[in-house]
């Protein structure tokens, strides 16, 4: 960033030994813009580099997020929720349903997914 702002420094400089009225005005011009460009792309890159801290911040809540969920669910505690599901078979249409035990043990009527009959009822 120091560097483009040095760089149009040493061009206006330069261009400050020419004479003439007209291109004087001319460059004042395109300097005024090059000068108001500089100062954007100072502030885009300055929003830019808050972006990316904050990014990096939410990565580390989500990796330690990640890592409590992880660590709290035991491998015993993963097979309990896998068996908490259960798959049973419509007696109407044949076809394959999971759905939570307790949710089967709950509920007299389940309307099945694929034919909307009771799949408690036959
Ligand atoms: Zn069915």
């Amino acid at each position: 960033m120091e560097e483009l702002r040095n760089e149009i420094e040493n061009l206006k400089n330069n261009l400050s030994k020419i004479e003439n009225e007209e291109y004087k005005q001319c460059f004042d011009g395109v300097f005024s813009i090059l000068e108001i460009m500089n100062q954007k792309i100072e502030e885009l890159t300055i929003n830019q580099e808050t972006i990316e801290e904050n990014i990096k911040f939410m990565d580390d809540d989500l990796t330690n997020i990640q890592d409590e969920l992880f660590e709290e669910l035991s491998i015993d505690e993963l097979n309990d929720m896998e068996d908490e599901y259960t798959e049973i078979i419509c007696p109407h249409c044949d076809k394959p349903i999971f759905m939570e035990q307790s949710t089967l043990s709950k509920n007299d009527e389940i309307p099945c997914p694929y034919c909307n009959k009771n799949i408690k009822g036959i």
